[in-house]
């Protein structure tokens, strides 16, 4: 099916399903229990920096979080998912909340939503940028707030060696959102890893960017990540450094994996169970990657896979369904009620 047709008669059924209550009625036969990703919540002016796409509004997570709690729904933590996973029969009213790489705000924000709302979640901790390490896209996404588009180009050109990467990076279309698409693409697959996390440092710092000041701003530390744990929140794993694992040979994905879990071990006193891969594609991981987490004891790991969890679903490709400002709340809640699941077991996929 065309993908705009797909697009229209999604949105139609969320809408109508949810405006008449007639989405209740594929609880029953829900296969699985959903999973929802989420990054940022709220707006603090440190994380202005971060693209849309990784934000939520505390006014619509409230409003998520009451649909849930109407429609009959409790929030469970991954653990519990996985217990729910060994279960006889799947739960048809649990879903659970995760929240990925340890922003500050999941402490400030999110933790008084929770508390008021009897909610819980999981969060997935990124470690390094609590010792006030960060990562290029941090640089980047900073960079480009800073600067815009064309002339974050221009800087990258000034300092990048090749003819042909000078040329790229001055030709981009003049629309900023298409130069964005074409500048972050350059930046994955035409440039060495090394160089660009090295240009995009110096630019960083050159424009006055502070990594220790900028990831205290906007990171969780120690303090907080106890904080939320005894509270209720379950905290997991999202390695040191948030790198592309498969593209690391199995001494680094491991320094990876376990230098985070020993973070978290040493900051809460206690180990974490769970796992999210950075990025999340199926292809952002391998089979190395696998082997390490059964070793280090991790019970389950999640990606950005979208779908829901059943019995038969590898507990190490848990899937998960994004959310964040722009997703229509009509829509989520179908997908948490397994409506389009319904749907594709009966020949009609309305994925897109
Ligand atoms: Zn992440």
């Amino acid at each position: 099916m065309k993908h705009k047709i797909k697009i229209v008669m999604r949105r139609w059924l969320a809408r109508v399903l949810h405006a008449t209550g007639l989405r209740a009625a594929f609880r029953g036969s829900r296969q699985g229990i959903p999973v929802l990703m989420f990054h940022c919540v709220g707006s603090p002016a440190s994380t202005d920096y971060l693209p849309g796409h990784m934000k939520i509004s505390e006014g619509k997570l409230r409003k998520l979080l009451a649909l849930l709690a109407r429609s009959g729904y409790s929030t469970r933590t991954v653990s519990d998912v996985l217990a729910d996973l060994e279960g006889e029969a799947l739960p048809a009213d649990r879903v659970a909340l995760t929240f990925d790489d340890g922003y500050r705000d999941n402490h400030d924000v999110l933790l008084p939503i929770l508390q008021e709302q009897g909610a819980t979640a999981t969060i997935y901790v990124q470690t390094g940028p609590m010792k006030g390490r960060l990562n290029w896209l941090h640089h980047y996404f900073w960079v480009l707030h800073a600067q815009g588009p064309h002339a974050l180009a221009e800087l990258l050109a000034q300092q990048l060696g090749k003819e042909h990467q000078r040329a790229d990076l001055r030709s981009l279309p003049p629309d900023p959102t298409a130069a964005e698409y074409e500048m972050k693409r350059f930046l994955k697959y035409e440039v060495t890893p090394e160089d660009r996390d090295r240009v995009l440092a110096r630019i960083f710092s050159d424009l006055g960017g502070d990594d220790a000041e900028l990831a205290r701003a906007v990171y969780l530390g120690p303090d907080e990540c106890r904080a939320l744990d005894k509270a209720g929140v379950e905290l997991g794993a999202h390695t040191v450094n948030h790198l592309i694992l498969s593209s690391l040979d199995a001494t680094r994905q491991r320094l990876e994996i376990e230098g985070s879990l020993r973070d978290l071990e040493s900051w809460l006193g206690h180990g974490v169970q769970t796992f999210a891969y950075p990025y999340g594609r199926t292809w952002d991981f391998n089979e190395a990657t696998l082997q390490i987490l059964a070793e280090l004891g991790f019970r389950g790991a999640l990606t950005a896979m979208p779908g829901l969890n059943d019995r038969g679903t590898p507990r190490f490709e848990l899937r998960r369904l994004a959310v964040n400002e722009d997703s229509d709340l009509a829509d989520v809640m179908c997908e948490v009620d397994g409506v389009f699941a319904w749907f594709a077991r009966r020949g009609l996929n309305l994925a897109v």
